[in-house]
């Protein structure tokens, strides 16, 4: 007891003294050899500060999180508003939190009349799984069909369903009876059978470089889980928020009906939130046989909560979705290089490639130099990723599109 005590005092002190750079490394556990060490002291709209009070242009918004910007004033009050109430006050699904139901209602409200029943959980890999446990218990089913490609969450059994055998090899066994096929493989979906509970897929695949559903895939997905008794696992939680252009991207492909869908990232508006939605008909079954089929601490938080329900306003009630394409667009055609190989979009999240992955990493370094971040993408690390929040302004475009042009021309 009292030797702790003065391992905490020293330790203590030690905090006190270090610099947080010191501290991140010595720490706080990694994620690579390389991370980009940036020393984030304040950020504000599209604008992330450094310690030295070096401004930088967030063009990646968090990896799709800050879609509304960053700190954005409603979003700041909402969550002062909530704070002064109450935060945490028991595990979910026990008590009733306004603004926990209210978000539910919102969500409904923008969906198709089936999607009526919502889910919170923390994060985006908690979605999927809880989406992957709710379609074995309603079909009492085992096998999940995924995509090669696909990205869902470091979970196990979100890991399971990634389409990236270079990063499930080292945790194997993951779950049993995944079978992957390919995304946009019309052909495959033969392979959805009456033995399969679902199939998982993005609306958009992102972390292979931005891969667009062809169009009438996601239907004739749909139309095949209909056919067996699967049912669709729509994982918006990258492409939804508004990023493509609509609030869920799913909207842009008539005749897709996702039986559940994903939503994270944007949605929280900056605090780590997670929803998978559903009929209300399916969400019964974690009632029942076991009841508590599915909990968690801390989903449907009141201050996440409240902070998602001032971005989602904020994203449906205000113009910023009509205007993705057309700053989706501005900023395609003035990145012209003959050292970019394609450029693939879907909306304001975009994959600039180029030959080589030591090529696009000196263009990102150089860019960071420069005060703008970009990044490359989980499966695909030959593309920059472009997918800035979608209050950038024309003028903070301008920037983006002359640093890359510099840079590339360098
Ligand atoms: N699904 C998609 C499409 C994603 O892009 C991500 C994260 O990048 C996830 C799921 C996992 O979300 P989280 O990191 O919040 O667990």
């Amino acid at each position: 007891m009292y030797t702790n005590h003065i391992i905490y005092q020293r330790n203590f002190v030690g905090i006190m003294q270090a610099t947080p750079r010191r501290l991140f490394f010595e720490y706080q556990a990694p994620t690579s050899d390389l991370p980009l060490g940036l020393e984030i002291v304040k950020a504000e709209g599209v604008y992330l500060y450094d310690a030295s009070g070096k401004a930088y242009i967030d063009a990646i918004s968090g990896i799709s999180v800050s879609n509304v910007g960053h700190r954005h004033p409603a979003v700041v009050a909402a969550i002062k508003q909530q704070c002064d109430k109450y935060l945490h006050t028991m595990v979910y699904g026990e008590y009733i939190q306004q603004p926990t139901v209210q978000l539910a209602k919102a969500l409904c409200d923008l969906l198709p009349l089936h999607l009526n029943s919502v889910y919170f959980t923390n994060s985006g890999a908690e979605a999927t799984e809880g989406a992957m446990k709710l379609a074995k218990r309603a079909t009492g089913r085992s096998e999940i069909i995924a995509m090669h490609g696909a990205y869902h969450g470091s979970t196990q059994g979100a890991l399971s369903v990634i389409g990236n055998e270079c990063m499930k090899e080292a945790y194997r066994p993951l779950l049993p009876n995944i079978t992957t096929i390919t995304y946009n493989s019309f052909d495959d979906l033969k392979k959805i059978s009456n033995k399969t509970a679902a199939v998982i897929v993005e609306a958009v695949q992102a972390e292979t470089g931005v891969i667009c559903p062809t169009i009438g895939y996601l239907k004739a997905i749909s139309a095949r889980c209909k056919e067996v008794g699967a049912l669709l696992i729509l994982d918006e939680i990258q492409s939804g928020m508004g990023r493509t252009g609509t609030l869920f991207h799913f909207e842009q492909h008539p005749g897709c009906q996702p039986d559940i869908l994903l939503t994270a990232k944007g949605l929280g508006g900056g605090l780590p939130i997670g929803a998978f939605i559903a009929s209300n008909y399916l969400m019964q079954q974690f009632a029942h046989k076991p009841m508590l089929g599915h909990i968690t601490t801390f989903g449907g938080n009141a201050v996440c909560c409240a902070a998602a329900l001032a971005a989602l306003s904020i994203i449906t009630q205000s113009n910023l979705m009509q205007q993705v394409f057309a700053k989706s667009q501005y900023l395609i055609q003035r990145l012209v290089s003959k050292k970019i190989k394609s450029i693939r979009s879907a909306g304001l999240l975009i994959a600039v490639e180029f030959e080589t992955f030591e090529q696009n990493k000196f263009y990102i370094d150089a860019l960071i130099e420069k005060g703008i971040i970009t990044d490359w993408f989980l499966f695909n690390a030959h593309c920059m990723r472009i997918a800035p929040p979608l209050t950038i302004t024309y003028s903070e475009l301008d920037c983006i599109i002359a640093k890359i042009n510099e840079v590339l021309h360098d």
